[in-house]
């Protein structure tokens, strides 16, 4: 299929050649036609799906008989609202609608907190078609009566889930209340919570159920594997990971802000060129190490669910989790950003005894086991601790015992260290052996790997279910959001909303692709 085919207007396609992108990805394919048709839309669908061009582009295309090249704000009304859960999520989806859209007159600012308000403020007075907010800022704006909202003809919930776990639902609905009734909506979420249900019934008219496959089906280009050890071996086996595979881009979570910090200070002293992203940095050392880990300045990023939660990172090959998050959905969130467009990736989970709980409760919503490697041994005792997962700089008292994991440096050559590396690397190569197979189809233990690895166990795993959602908390303090802003242009031919057409959504978990189902709806 090609984009031409989804009855794009040219200067969109113009834009999206531009980029790069020959055919829509499934949610594309899916979404495109039906926001076109001015459907409501429900999409089941994460970061990394394409899920940003598959709204953004229709949008646009929606919005094409309003451009004006006048400079009166009145001939600017904001006609497209897109809210989104997080700072850095909000500058991404700007960015797009600014990229799909650079040839068409329309104007979009971009509205979150952590920064001065007095550029947002001028930015929306001049008038923009296309608002991206994080709520609480958006809010801000509202009071200060510098955004009208009366004339949204278009509203998007971006990560919805992770909006209501962020506790954002009271300003939701204080947003929601100053839109006009009559819009077209588009939700999308990662998971299908009872909340997120609820929301959806609330909002949306018989929406258009869009599924691509879950964050952790694509994951099937993504190899998982955990290593039980001890929290205070941690810091000392990752740094031996990081350097004896050689790994030149990689994501670490934390739970906490305070063990981001100082496992990036860690990971520094090692020689490790490593920053930290999480709310408690302003906006700009965020936006700065996020740059850094982009253009590789940085290597490694350490974060938090909550800051990372939305990256794009081109091509990103490992996500490591220095500790689990404490329910699964952050997992397959948290694992989503690698293995995107079709590129492997690794997903390596540090396990202390005290996170097995975690560890089960993913394998259950990943409905397959992880690989438990075995942990190599390391020659030198590493010191301290970092949060609950030791590291340097510490007192002896929490120093492993007898087979302690050492310092990484010695093992900085980057060849394997000794035959526990080496094994360890072939038991990699095998677990991911095993996940191709089974994407091959076969899902069974067939092309089975070596004893030390549980992954010729597999099961079969049916990605077509989603899977089902676990309530949960967000482990850092929830970010507040109030924003920025910059101007974007572009322009577009016609394509008029077509009438709300009235479907009924079925069942919001089961299937996979698109489902369209009468049945009555609220
Ligand atoms: P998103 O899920 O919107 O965050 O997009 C993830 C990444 O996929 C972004 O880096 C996009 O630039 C890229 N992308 C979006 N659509 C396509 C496409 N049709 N072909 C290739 N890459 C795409």
């Amino acid at each position: 299929m090609s984009f031409a085919s989804l009855n794009l207007a040219p200067p969109l396609l113009r834009a999206i050649t531009e980029q790069g992108y020959t055919e829509p990805t499934p949610i594309q394919a899916q979404a495109i036609p039906a926001v076109l048709e001015g459907k409501d839309i429900m999409g089941c669908a994460q970061t990394g799906t394409g899920k940003t061009a598959g709204f953004t582009l229709p949008l646009l295309q929606l919005l094409l008989p309003h451009a004006s090249t006048s400079t009166s704000p009145a001939r600017h009304p904001v006609r497209a609202l897109v809210l989104v859960p997080t700072r850095e999520l909000a500058a991404q989806v700007e960015e797009s609608v600014r990229t799909y859209g650079k040839y068409v007159p329309l104007r979009a600012a971009v509205v979150y907190g952590g920064i001065d308000i007095k550029p947002q403020i001028k930015a929306l007075h001049v008038g923009v078609e296309i608002v991206v907010a994080t709520p609480g800022r958006l809010l801000d704006h509202l009071e200060q009566k510098s955004i009208n909202l009366s004339q949204v003809q278009i509203l998007v919930l971006d990560e919805a889930d992770r909006m209501l776990d962020m506790g954002f639902l009271p300003d939701l609905k204080r947003i929601l209340s100053m839109l006009p009734a009559q819009r077209q909506n588009l939700m999308f979420s990662a998971t299908f919570s009872e909340d997120i249900k609820k929301l959806a019934n609330q909002i949306m008219r018989s929406p258009t159920l869009i599924e691509v496959a879950r964050r952790n089906a694509p994951s099937e280009l993504v190899t998982h594997s955990a290593y039980e050890i001890p929290a205070g071996h941690k810091h000392a086996l990752l740094a031996h990971l990081i350097r004896t595979r050689d790994m030149q881009q990689v994501l670490i979570f934390t739970r906490k802000k305070i063990d981001a910090d100082r496992l990036s200070r860690q990971l520094q002293r090692d020689g490790l060129l490593a920053t930290a992203i999480h709310s408690d940095r302003s906006q700009a050392e965020r936006t700065i190490a996020l740059e850094e880990f982009k253009t590789g300045k940085a290597k490694i990023l350490v974060a938090t669910e909550v800051a990372a939660r939305g990256l794009d990172i081109d091509q990103l090959p490992f996500v490591i989790n220095y500790e689990l998050p404490h329910t699964p959905e952050d997992y397959v969130h948290r694992i989503g950003r690698t293995g995107r467009a079709g590129m492997t990736g690794e997903a390596i989970s540090l396990v202390s005894p005290d996170e097995t709980e975690y560890l089960v409760n993913i394998e259950k919503l990943l409905k397959r086991p992880i690989p438990r490697l075995p942990a190599p041994e390391l020659s030198e005792p590493r010191r301290g601790r970092t949060g609950s997962s030791g590291s340097s700089s510490g007192s002896s008292s929490s120093r492993p015992p007898a087979r302690a994991y050492g310092d990484a440096r010695a093992s900085s050559s980057g060849e394997p260290v000794d035959r526990e590396e080496a094994r360890q690397q072939r038991t990699i190569r095998e677990a991911k052996e095993s996940g191709r197979s089974r994407q091959r189809g076969g899902g069974n233990d067939r092309g089975a790997p070596a004893a030390s690895s549980p992954a010729s166990n597999l099961p079969h795993f049916d990605f077509s279910k989603p899977y089902e959602s676990m309530k949960k908390p967000v482990d850092e303090n929830a970010e507040t959001q109030t924003a920025g802003a910059h101007g974007t242009h572009g322009t577009l031919p016609d394509t008029s909303p077509a009438k709300r057409k009235v479907r009924a959504t079925g069942a919001l978990l089961g299937g996979l692709r698109r489902k369209t189902e009468n049945s009555g709806n609220s």
